[in-house]
C-alpha cells in the first residue's frame, strides 16, 4: 500500500462501525474490522468476509476488540464498563480478546485494538499491577499469532500511557491514535498528545469532536461530529502525522450507526477531505 490510503471503522454484527456495503459502494481501499460477536468468530466467517473484501479491493487493517456489557453512556459508565480495566470481568474479557486475536489471524490480520478503559491513576495500586500483568499475558499470546496490540487513546493523558506502555515492557505494543476522543473524554489536546506519543504510533482514527463546556472537560461528554466540523483542525493532524514519520491508513470513525445515511453521507465528505488534504500535504 502507498502512503496514508484512505481506511473506515467497519462493523459485521457488532460496534459502532460502519456496514461493509458502504465501504464497497465508496470505493475505499482498507477497513479497520470490530471483532464480530462469539458465534460469528469462525474459520467459515473470516473466509467469506475475506472473499467479500478481495472482490472489493479491500484490505484488513486491524481488528478491534469490544465485549459485553459496555457501556459509552457518559464518561463515568465508561470508567466503570469499558476495556480490560473492569476488575470483575478482567480476566474474561482478556481471555475473549485472545480470542479475537485468533480470529484476526485467520483474516490475516497482524493487528489487533482495542480500548483498555480507564488506566488506575495510581501506579502503585494492586489493580495497576495487576492490569500490567493481564496485559502482558494477552501481548504474549497475540505475539504468538505473529501480532501486535494497538491500544486506542482517549481515556488517558499522553503521559499517562507512555508511563504504562513502559511499565508493560513488550515489544508489540503500540498506539492508535484518536485525536477526538482527547478532545470528547477531556484529556489533553490532540496534537500535543500525538507529538508526544508519536514513536508508538502504528495506527490511527480520523475522527473529529467538539470540547465540552470549560470546566466541565473529563466530566461531560464532548460531541462527536462530522470530519472538519470539529476541534481537532484536520490539516494540522495530518501535517503532524507526517513530521512523526506515520505512513499507515487514515481510517475514518464516524459513531452515528443509529443513522445510516447520515453516517454514509459524513464518511463520503471525509474521503473527500482526507484526500484534498493528502494531495496537498504530500503532493
Ligand atoms: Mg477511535
Amino acid at each position: 500500500m502507498s502512503k496514508w490510503p484512505i481506511g473506515v471503522f467497519a462493523s459485521v454484527d457488532a460496534g459502532l462501525g460502519v456496514h461493509f456495503d458502504v465501504v464497497k459502494e465508496l470505493g475505499i481501499p482498507s477497513i479497520q474490522l470490530h471483532a464480530p460477536h462469539k458465534e460469528t468468530r469462525t474459520q467459515e466467517a473470516a473466509s467469506a468476509f475475506l472473499a467479500k473484501c478481495a472482490d472489493a479491493n479491500v484490505t484488513i487493517t486491524c481488528v478491534f476488540g469490544g465485549f459485553e456489557g459496555e457501556s459509552y453512556a457518559n464518561i463515568a459508565t465508561t470508567a466503570r464498563t469499558v476495556g480490560l480495566v473492569p476488575e470483575e470481568t478482567r480476566a474474561a474479557r482478556m481471555q475473549e480478546m485472545k480470542e479475537i486475536s485468533d480470529f484476526a489471524k485467520l483474516l490475516g490480520v497482524d493487528a489487533v485494538g482495542l480500548h483498555i478503559g480507564f488506566v488506575p491513576e495510581d501506579t502503585n495500586s494492586e489493580s495497576y499491577k495487576d492490569l500490567i500483568e493481564t496485559t502482558r499475558e494477552l501481548l504474549d499470546h497475540v505475539k504468538t499469532n505473529g501480532q501486535n496490540v494497538h491500544l486506542e487513546t482517549g481515556q488517558e493523558t499522553a503521559d499517562h500511557l507512555l508511563h504504562f506502555i513502559d511499565d508493560v515492557a513488550r515489544d508489540n505494543l503500540y498506539i492508535n491514535f484518536d485525536p477526538a476522543n482527547m478532545i470528547l473524554y477531556g484529556t489533553g489536546e490532540p496534537i500535543e498528545a500525538l507529538k508526544k506519543v508519536g514513536k508508538h504510533v502504528r495506527s490511527v482514527h480520523c475522527k473529529d469532536g467538539t470540547w465540552a463546556a470549560e470546566g466541565r472537560r473529563g466530566q461531560d461528554w464532548g460531541c462527536e461530529v462530522a470530519l472538519g466540523d470539529g476541534d481537532v483542525g484536520m490539516e494540522n493532524y495530518l501535517r503532524t502525522l507526517n513530521e512523526i514519520g506515520y505512513e499507515g491508513p487514515l481510517t475514518i470513525e464516524r459513531e452515528i450507526p443509529q443513522d445510516p445515511v447520515q453516517q454514509k453521507a459524513d464518511i463520503g465528505k471525509a474521503v473527500s477531505l482526507l484526500e484534498e488534504l493528502r494531495t496537498k500535504i504530500l503532493g
